[in-house]
């Protein structure tokens, strides 16, 4: 903004001068020089303070009134406000249109948008959002949004984000009031930032397909292993024939080790199929970890080939859970570090207990995972070498069935591993599941 001060005092100070040069000119013609002085300062001051109430005026209601059409100081003023008035003017207009736009495309999102304050309080919501939350504006707007979205799954994602621990993916929750719609809603936070985004998207059409999907794995598995189990008797029979022509023995053998492995894939199906099904936590039958580990390890023992394995029983406490769900558990780690390490390796099981739950944790010394592979370890299918899997007779399904069994135990699987080095698969299971 320019500088009013140089100019402005220079030409008050010229129009003063000359007011007081005429008025001791005319003071002295009529020989009444201070009263010519007084009444030049006088005019002088009403018609300053004239254009200061006409000032006054068109501040106040600059929108209805003109600006007055002054000169000298008094213009620089008005002009001055005039420029700022407008600069305002443009700035407010921009920044409704800005927000008008926001609305607009928020409004044609396919996505629910709910803005939250620092108290996770709703401050504002889209329509979409309105439609799936089923959200008022006169009711809603101020309601903290645990209060409305009170799935369990939900509170707690919400808890780890604002601890900056939370998970990537949101868990999909059922719509509130609803039977069969599914969403899923995403908080984006930063610590910078005194508000908070809720972005919520709708997931039915996912969660159908996935019900399908699963539905149709187990359907099929359940139909095939009537057929299996016909096919695995014949074979059976045929390979224990003592008259069975020589050249037929290596492939029936064959056949019969191949249908074994189908049978096994099949039944890891149906066993995740089930797992994947239940949605509850398992119940609190103890179970004797150390028995369960100590048999397992026989069961390695007794294997033609095997690396040495030391079993470490630090604790006779059991565990709440379900038997059959836990020994598949164990079995598929211990199976597995069997099947990755070679004979000359070391396997280290250990059971104990401490104030944070119980933990049993299998250890080897076997070819180990590279780092990137670890993260996806669990998920059906996933082999980092499908070849040597296949070739060990895995199915891919082992880890995914230990993460769901532990889902349901309230435990926690932990990877870490070294490439050529060896692995640690470790399970860690709450107090509250430790029967000591
Ligand atoms: P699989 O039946 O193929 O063993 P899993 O789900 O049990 O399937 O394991 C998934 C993949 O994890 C395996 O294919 C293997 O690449 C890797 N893996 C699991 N356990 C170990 C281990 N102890 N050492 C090295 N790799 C392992």
């Amino acid at each position: 903004m320019p500088s009013l001060m140089p100019n402005s005092t220079w030409r008050v100070l010229s129009w003063l001068a000359v007011l007081l040069l005429l008025a001791v000119g005319i003071g002295l013609i009529f020989h009444h020089v201070a009263m010519a002085i007084a009444i030049a300062l006088g005019l002088y001051v009403v018609v300053n303070v004239r254009r200061l109430l006409r000032l006054d005026r068109w501040l106040r209601r600059r929108r209805s009134v003109d600006a007055p059409d002054y000169d000298g100081v008094w213009g620089d003023v008005v002009s001055i406000v005039s420029r700022i008035d407008r600069r305002k003017q443009f700035h407010k207009k921009r920044v409704v249109e800005l927000l008008r736009e926001f609305r607009r495309l928020t409004t044609a999102m396919p996505d629910g948008a709910v803005l939250l304050n620092q108290d996770n309080e709703i401050v504002w919501f889209n329509e979409r959002a309105a439609q799936w939350l089923k959200l008022k504006r006169k009711r809603d707007i101020g309601i903290r949004i645990e209060n409305l979205l009170r799935h369990p799954d939900f509170v707690e994602y919400v808890k780890q984000v604002l601890a900056g621990e939370g998970p990537e993916t949101p868990p999909v929750v059922l719509m509130p009031g609803e039977m069969n719609q599914w969403i899923s809603a995403f908080l984006v936070h930063t610590r910078e930032a005194p508000q908070r985004l809720l972005i919520v998207r709708d997931m039915t059409l996912q969660v159908l397909l996935e019900t399908m999907r699963k539905e149709f794995v187990a359907n099929a598995s359940h139909e095939l292993r009537s057929p299996l189990t016909v096919i695995s008797g014949y074979l059976d029979t045929l390979g224990d024939d003592e008259q069975l022509d020589p050249t037929w023995r290596e492939p029936v053998n064959e056949m019969r080790r191949q249908a074994d492995r189908m049978r096994g894939i099949v039944d890891d199906l149906l066993e995740l199929s089930r797992l994947e099904g239940r949605h509850d936590l398992a119940g609190d039958e103890p179970v004797d970890v150390s028995g369960l580990l100590a048999v397992l390890c026989k069961d390695v023992l007794a294997l033609a080939q095997h690396p040495n394995v030391t079993l470490k029983l630090d604790s006779t406490a059991k565990l709440k859970g379900a038997e059959r769900e836990l020994s598949s558990v164990f079995s598929n780690l211990i199976n597995n570090a069997v099947k990755y390490t070679p004979a000359a390796g070391q396997i280290h099981i250990r059971w104990w207990t401490d104030t944070e739950g119980g933990h049993v944790s299998v250890q080897d010394t076997g070819i180990g995972i590279a780092e990137e592979h670890i993260p996806r370890l669990t998920e059906r299918f996933y082999r980092v070498d499908a070849g040597r899997s296949r070739a060990m007779g895995g199915s891919g399904l082992g880890l995914a069935i230990v993460k769901h069994a532990l889902q349901r135990h309230e435990a926690k699987l932990l990877i870490t591993s070294q490439i050529g080095h060896g692995s640690t698969f470790s399970c860690h299971f709450p107090a509250r599941r430790v029967l000591e």
